[in-house]
């Protein structure tokens, strides 16, 4: 049976009807209204009710950013949707859409959906790192999506790998996330044109046309190989591999790192450094199976094909 898989993002919601084998059928995107959360249950409900059109689905998976209860029924904290203060969210929407709602952490949704449909399909234990605006992480561990005590870790961009590093948004110093996000990305990019160093003289020039140089605009430079652009793109890299050799896998021992969100189109680029950090930062080198790290197979779309998948798995046993 289908089910509903919704992303929430801090400026769109992305909805789609998902099948068992994890195939979005119709993708619908409308706004987001983050500052008022009456007009977010009656956004969501009525993007359900034109997905299914009266078709009977297995259930509705809610996939958003935030910090949520064990249980998934409160959001105590959404960053993006400032509406979003310790919401019955789960009630809320169940009430009004008058069929089962799961909510889930969009990380680990889409953590989930490589896992069961995606790059991590043979594995049985597997993280997967989603490099956005921030870090995202999700943790499988014998085929168990890992929740925690209280329901919110795998939080794997707020390990400290500098001690008192670079600030992080979470109000730490050193953070994973503060080197190895999209936000960390452009930070060192505008850092670097604003310098004297002549490796920043593209990233410079890019950012006169511009006023303050952009994402789309550091890809860019990254696709001409520009020196510098490069040398960032090798810094990230170093730092996640890193992190991904000293502490991920000797606390969670996967099989499979599978890294995500929008900084992995770069594909090879970001992966083969990443590789060659963590090969050399790696425990007992030469004398453990050696685990693969990979790209992820969805991109936008794996926040609702997981949340669609975890609802179907909760209320339809299958
Ligand atoms: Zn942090």
């Amino acid at each position: 049976m289908h089910a509903v898989g919704i992303d929430i993002g801090g400026t769109k919601i992305a909805g789609a009807l998902v099948d068992e084998q994890g195939r979005i059928h119709n993708e619908l995107k409308v706004s987001s209204p983050i500052d008022d959360a009456d007009q977010m249950i009656d956004t969501i409900a009525s993007l359900v009710a034109e997905l299914t059109a009266g078709q009977v689905v297995a259930g509705v998976g809610i996939a958003a950013a935030g910090f949520m209860s064990k249980d998934r029924e409160i959001m105590y904290h959404s960053p993006n949707i400032s509406a979003w203060r310790n919401e019955p969210l789960k009630k809320r929407l169940e009430t009004k859409l008058g069929q089962p709602v799961m909510l889930e952490n969009d990380a680990n949704a889409a953590g989930w959906a490589e896992f069961r449909f995606g790059a991590g399909a043979k594995s049985t234990s597997m993280i997967m790192i989603t490099i956005g605006t921030g870090l995202g992480g999700a943790i499988i561990s014998d085929g168990v999506l890992l929740k925690g005590g209280f329901g919110i870790g795998g939080e794997l961009g707020h390990v400290t790998l500098i001690p008192g590093g670079q600030s992080c948004g979470c109000g730490q110093k050193g953070c994973v996330e503060a080197y190895c996000a999209g936000t960390a990305l452009l930070k060192s990019a505008r850092a670097l044109a604003r310098s004297s160093d002549s490796s920043g003289s593209r990233l410079k020039q890019l950012a006169e046309v511009t006023g303050e140089l952009t994402g789309e605009q550091v890809y860019q430079a990254i696709l001409e190989d520009d020196l510098g652009a490069n040398s960032l793109i090798a810094d990230l890299a170093h730092h996640l591999g890193t992190a991904i050799g000293t502490i991920y896998v000797p606390i969670l021992d996967p099989e499979l790192v599978v890294i995500g969100g929008g900084v992995s189109v770069l594909g090879e680029r970001l992966l083969a450094p990443i590789r060659s950090a963590f090969s050399d930062s790696m425990p007992a080198k030469g004398y453990r199976p050696e685990l693969e790290i990979v790209g992820a197979t969805f991109l936008n779309q794996a926040g609702l094909i997981g949340a669609a998948d975890l609802a179907r798995q909760s209320f339809a046993g299958s």
